[in-house]
């Protein structure tokens, strides 16, 4: 089983150790997600900053 991980720059969840979005660090240490399915019309994307459909964590530390 694959540990998810969360980016340190843009939240996306990956499995990666690099981001596939920004290239940045990912972190295991991370807390609850969201679902962006449509990040044209999600209020949470906009206000995340989010301009990509996926799953993406809350907090990251
Ligand atoms: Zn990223």
């Amino acid at each position: 089983m694959k540990i998810e991980r969360a980016c340190k720059k843009c939240s996306v969840i990956t499995e990666e150790d690099k981001c596939p979005l920004c290239g940045g660090d990912t972190s295991k240490e991370w807390q609850g997600y969201v679902v962006i399915l449509d990040h044209m019309k999600s209020e949470i994307a906009r206000r995340m900053g989010i301009h990509v459909n996926g799953k993406f964590a809350l907090r990251v530390r």
